[in-house]
């Protein structure tokens, strides 16, 4: 039996920009997925939340097997005069959403023996983007994560890795406007191109594969 006979996937944030790809390819590669997102009842800032949306996706969908991290916000601000609202609630979604929901998905990771994690981080992870402290720190604490619950949960037959996507063309940069000139590719990226290197870690042949990071920037970052 194929793990997606076995149980079903998560994406939080999967409403819409690159959540909406990653749901819909992993519907194609054969997953039944459940989206988390504020608008649809979960705020992954809030374990309470989290807890009872994961109940009830096991009890409409069997066992969590998969779960991408990808909910995600940005406030952006020079670092001097940033705000602790503006550091906290980038580092509460970003970060402490994909906590509670890991810890919460690695229970039936566990007991089926089998389970992927893919943290969507982004390449201010690796590169300096004046402006995004909150972000960028939000996004290299999840490399940091992915590496460790790798570390943890590699013998159980569970993978966590990251993937750090570039310029991708979503809501989320909207107001960002034009920004191929900055980009080698000279185009932003498509929310279907980091679908894509999603489904290659949750799948069954990416399974020793596990802790590192998968950068999809048309070379920003190279
Ligand atoms: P987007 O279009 O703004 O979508 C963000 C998603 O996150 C929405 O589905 C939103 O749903 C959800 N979300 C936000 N806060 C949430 C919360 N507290 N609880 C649950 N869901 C929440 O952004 P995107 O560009 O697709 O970004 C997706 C991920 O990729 C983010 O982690 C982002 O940092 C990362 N990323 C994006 C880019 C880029 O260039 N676009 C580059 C690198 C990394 P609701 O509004 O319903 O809550």
């Amino acid at each position: 039996m194929s793990p997606h006979d076995r149980g079903c996937a998560v994406v939080t944030g999967g409403t819409r920009g690159i959540g909406a790809a990653v749901a819909e390819r992993l519907r194609r590669d054969g997953w039944t997925v459940a989206t988390l997102g504020r608008s649809t009842g979960c705020d992954v800032r809030e374990p309470d939340q989290v807890e009872r949306a994961f109940a009830a996706i096991a009890a409409d969908h069997g066992p969590v097997l998969v779960l991408v991290n990808n909910a995600g916000v940005r406030d952006d601000g020079l670092a001097i005069r940033m705000s602790h609202e503006q550091w906290r609630s980038v580092l509460d979604t970003n970060l402490d959403g994909a906590f509670h929901c890991t810890k919460r998905a690695l229970d039936s990771m566990l007991a089926a023996r089998w389970g992927r994690i893919v943290n969507v981080s982004s390449v201010v992870a690796l590169r300096a983007n004046p402006g995004q402290a909150n972000y960028a720190a939000s996004k290299a604490g999840l490399v940091g994560f992915t590496k460790v619950v790798a570390r943890e949960m590699a013998r159980r037959g569970i993978t966590c890795n990251a993937v750090t996507p570039g310029f991708i063309e979503t809501d989320m940069t909207a107001d960002l406007g034009d920004v191929s000139e900055h980009v080698p590719a000279r185009r932003a990226g498509r929310p279907e191109e980091v679908a894509a290197c999603v489904s290659f870690l949750v799948s069954e042949e990416a399974g020793y594969v596990n802790g590192t990071t998968l950068t999809v920037d048309g070379a920003l970052s190279a």
